[in-house]
């Protein structure tokens, strides 16, 4: 097969892993900038170049498309998805991983558990709001961050409705959210692949930090899932339609909590530490996947 991966940096672990894995197979696998493709949308024949050379004859595509190239790069992904190559995360599903108030309506209309969140437009109805999640401390996130960048911790009223008003001034969206202390700084990174488990890693905070994040000074350890664990981390990812994803859980007290669901989750922390050829189940997943599709779109809303 001939595999695209959309990845801005050849040299990134994931990307190297996920070439390395693909050759290994016997696959031909070329690394695509997306901010380097212009694409012909206008034609009967959809096609995509890469400075300036057309991309033909690929068989999958696998997307790996940072934060910040979230809109264009879901664009070269729709043109790959017209031209019938099979993604092996559909463009809308990753746009639905993306916006956390989007996900986390979803996974609510699906029965999935999940912490106590609210979310408002106007600044006055900051204080029920604050309520509505059970008071501080709570957690304040910015709709569209990651790697823990834009997730607060507010200990006090004081701290939560100053935080609000910072955001409501930069006009940035956000959701306040119930803070799980049971969790003690602690969350469960499941990885996921056509709705199986399979590897998970127990992510702890630093020292006096609350984020769990492995770019915030987290560190990794074995767990073993429970079946309810499990179940919640597949069913996660289904409802979003991605057929892999990282499904980040926190062990609440009534149970497993998704906090949220990752459409290009790192490969590095979670290999290493479950001694674990993800980048191969990745291959072997596309091989068994993409000549018998259409691309259709999974999921609702
Ligand atoms: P990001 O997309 O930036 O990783 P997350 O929602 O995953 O944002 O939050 C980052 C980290 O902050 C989580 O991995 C977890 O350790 C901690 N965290 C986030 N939300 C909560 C919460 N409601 N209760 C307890 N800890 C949380
Ligand atoms: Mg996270």
């Amino acid at each position: 097969m001939k595999i695209a991966i959309l990845s801005r940096n050849p040299e990134l672990y994931s990307t190297r892993r996920l070439v390395e894995a693909a050759e290994r197979r016997g696959h031909e696998a070329q690394v695509v900038n997306v901010l380097r493709c212009y694409m012909d949308i206008t034609s009967t024949k959809p096609a995509i170049y890469h400075a300036e050379q057309k991309l033909q004859g690929f068989d999958a595509v696998i997307p790996r498309i940072g934060a910040s190239v979230t809109f264009y790069g879901l664009a070269v992904l729709r043109q790959f998805e017209m031209m019938d190559v099979y993604p092996l995360n559909e463009s809308v599903a990753i746009g639905r991983a993306r916006d956390k108030l989007r996900s986390q309506q979803l996974l609510a209309r699906a029965g999935v558990g999940l912490p106590v969140t609210g979310f408002a437009h106007t600044a006055d109805d900051i204080k029920s709001l604050i309520n509505l999640v059970g008071g501080p401390p709570l957690i304040i996130k910015l709709l569209e961050g990651t790697q823990g960048k834009g997730v607060i911790l507010a200990e006090t009223h004081q701290a939560a409705e100053s935080v609000i008003d910072a955001f409501r001034k930069l006009d940035a969206n956000f959701l306040v959210q119930e803070y799980v202390s049971e969790a003690g700084g602690s969350d469960i990174r499941c990885f996921v692949i056509g709705g199986r488990v399979v590897a998970a890693m127990k992510r702890t905070a630093k020292e006096g930090e609350f984020r769990s994040n492995l770019h915030r000074g987290g560190t990794g350890s074995l767990t073993e899932l429970s079946p309810e664990e499990q179940d919640t981390a597949v069913q996660a990812a289904e409802t979003m339609g991605l057929n892999v994803a990282g499904v980040d859980i926190v062990r609440s007290a009534r149970g497993p909590l998704v906090l949220e669901v990752n459409s290009s989750p790192g490969l590095r922390g979670i290999e290493a530490i479950t001694e674990t050829d993800i980048a191969g189940m990745i291959i072997e997943f596309i091989e068994s996947n993409a000549g018998n599709h259409g691309t259709f779109i999974r999921g609702r809303g």
